[in-house]
């Protein structure tokens, strides 16, 4: 792996991350994770010097030939505390769970958040999507970083501290024992630091390994493909596909592997220096200096828990150092840097009954990781209330430029001006309300028939969905379904669900635009999946649906424009010719060509 590729250091290091999962914590409500936690923590190094004191106690107590019934009284409180507090840190165990659940819940829901409401041109974006593929992994379990690292700072807590505790117990010991405990711990900790950012150096390379497997998966379940599959025989292509991600992945983690090693090799020699020192020291001090059988005891089981405590905290730094680089990716997600101005843009609200004109002024535009530019120099009104047209071949720019108009993308140069002003100041949100459409690829929710139309669960007004769904000349079909409006769509959510037809799930789309009745309609190619008569019967609406509002409606099939009152020709980047249908036919040119061919292919078509 070259160094370029690898990624950049994480924005956020290990402290600023449990900050901002402890003040996450204290946000949502959870403070009970961060009490018990600490309660957890106090326990285990309680149960921990019960354990270390409770042979040394009754040995000196032995030593001091203390009566039998003391002996017995030593013996019952050290069991006793020791009951009580296994018993206490089981009950806080048990109770920690679900809080620390409820905080990944709320990373989710942030993540959600950011996924649907982000600015259109990020939804596209390699980066962007890698690592919401990564941010999504490290929220998917209880295991993964958001949630398990309260368990890696509970430990952290207790291991602090335990040898905060036995180092002072041990600081009436050689100062230069102490120095040679410390530097072995700060040595380990720095080389397990420097291992473990190289898996996050390399998150991208994985994210794509992750990416590649996963869209073989669904490509593989995919319903739409599923004919496709069959009929190409791609299935061993897929496979092939599969494989070869699936080598690359595994090949990753061999060589991150190998480097781990490394990290284990050297905390075990660091190990073996610092406690092999130290009992050398005890040994020379029991039989040198007459050190007492008990206090030899108590130095030497606390030299021992010493260096469990150190590789304690060692192991958990790096844990939390591997966990604050997932939490710094799910940070830097959820920061990613929006170019749309929302809640900072200027608030807006549109009025059915209000007047607007959108002006295209020297638009151009260029798709971020294309060479040309797809439109060039375009300058566009939508008056109040027209019809606009938008016409012209497969791949010639038409779903873009109302992509422009609708705010998806801004222009590379140029301005969209809604009544004068730049669209860039407005809240992108509350410019959206500008428009209802219908584009090219559907997105049914499993949910009801009604809650589609009206885009809610509750309160949509059945009035309004029946007169929606009536007009996009959906009303028969829907009334003849067992449930009616309450039919649910989408089977991989609902057994009983039904399956609309291409053209059915458009008029579904066109009653939800309808139930919007935003002022300016878009349609791009709404009868691209309706059959002829469908075809028909919707140009007739079309002009009804649309009455006192502006409407934008993209087209490749010519004969379906004359229905509105301008149509533009887009041709290689470029308004090409303007004009109401006979004007365009009369002037001779590229549309009055296109036509004359599509309306012989019809012609031939209905004569079959
Ligand atoms: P039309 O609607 O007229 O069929 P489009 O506006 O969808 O055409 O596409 C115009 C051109 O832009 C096509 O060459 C298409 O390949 C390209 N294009 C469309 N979407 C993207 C995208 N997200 N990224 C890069 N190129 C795109």
């Amino acid at each position: 792996m070259q160094d370029k590729e690898k990624s950049p250091k994480p924005k956020y290091n290990m402290r600023q991350n449990s900050a901002y999962m402890i003040s996450l914590a204290w946000r949502v409500k959870e403070k009970k994770v961060l009490v018990l936690s600490l309660l957890s923590a106090a326990l285990s190094v309680a149960i921990n010097l019960i354990n270390l004191y409770v042979a040394p106690s009754i040995l000196s107590a032995v030593e001091n030939k203390v009566p039998i019934s003391e002996l017995i009284i030593i013996i019952l409180c050290f069991t006793a505390a020791l009951i009580i507090c296994v018993a206490a840190a089981a009950y806080v165990g048990a109770n920690t769970l679900f809080g620390r659940i409820q905080v990944r819940l709320s990373i989710i829901a942030l993540l959600n958040k950011k996924a649907s409401t982000t600015s259109y041109p990020n939804v596209g974006d390699e980066k962007f999507g890698k690592l919401c593929a990564k941010a999504g992994e490290a929220t998917c379990s209880n295991s993964q970083a958001t949630e398990a690292v309260w368990t890696t700072l509970t430990n952290l807590t207790q291991n602090a501290l335990g040898f905060i505790i036995y180092l002072t117990l041990l600081s009436s010991l050689d100062p230069r024992m102490l120095l040679v405990i410390v530097a072995t711990t700060l040595v380990g900790y720095f080389i397990s630091k420097r291992l473990n950012e190289y898996e996050y150096r390399r998150r991208e390379e994985v994210a794509e390994y992750e990416t590649q497997m996963q869209y073989i998966d669904s490509a593989a379940e995919n319903y739409e493909a599923a004919k496709d599959i069959r009929i190409f025989n791609i299935k061993p292509w897929l496979e092939e596909l599969g494989d070869k991600a699936i080598k690359s992945y595994a090949a990753f983690h061999r060589r991150a592997n190998g480097v781990y090693v490394w990290g284990r090799v050297s905390d075990l020699v660091l190990a073996f220096l610092r406690n092999g020192i130290a009992y050398a020291y005890l040994l020379n001090l029991a039989l040198k200096n007459g050190l007492g059988a008990s206090e030899f005891l108590l130095y030497f089981s606390a030299v021992g828990g010493f260096t469990s405590w150190v590789s304690g905290i060692l192991g958990d730094l790096s844990t939390l150092h591997r966990q604050s680089l997932d939490i710094s990716t799910v940070r830097e997600y959820i920061e990613y840097p929006e170019p749309f101005k929302f809640e900072d843009g200027d608030a807006f609200e549109p009025d059915n009954t209000a007047e607007y004109e959108i002006k295209l002024v020297n638009v151009s535009f260029r798709y971020p990781e294309s060479e040309k530019c797809v439109l060039e120099n375009i300058n566009l009104t939508l008056h109040p209330g027209e019809k606009l047209a938008v016409v012209g071949l497969n791949g010639a720019g038409k779903t873009t430029l109302v992509k422009l108009i609708c705010g998806f993308y801004d222009p590379t140069e140029g301005q969209v001006l809604l009544n004068g002003k730049n669209i860039k100041e407005y809240n992108r949100r509350d410019y959206y309300k500008m428009f209802s459409a219908v584009f090219q690829d559907v997105s049914l929710l499993a949910a009801t028939i009604a809650a589609n139309v009206a885009q809610t669960e509750d309160g949509a007004d059945m009035e309004k969905v029946k007169k929606c769904v009536a007009q996009a000349g959906l009303l028969d079909k829907v009334e003849s379904l067992p449930e009616g409006f309450e039919t649910n769509l989408n089977r991989t959510v609902y057994e009983d669900a039904v399956m609309l037809s291409g053209g059915e799930t458009q008029r579904l789309m066109l009653a939800r635009a309808l139930y919007k009745d935003a002022p300016i309609i878009v349609l791009d190619e709404p009868t691209a999946a309706l059959d002829p008569i469908a075809e028909a019967e919707l140009y007739e609406k079309y002009n009804e649906m649309t009455s006192g509002k502006s409407s934008v409606y993209i087209s490749h099939r010519l004969a379906s424009t004359r229905f509105c009152d301008r149509i533009i020709f887009i041709e290689e980047s470029r308004i090409t010719e303007e004009g109401s249908h006979e004007d365009l036919l009369a002037s001779g040119g590229r549309y009055a060509e296109l036509f004359n061919v599509q309306s012989k292919y019809y012609r031939e078509e209905s004569c079959k």
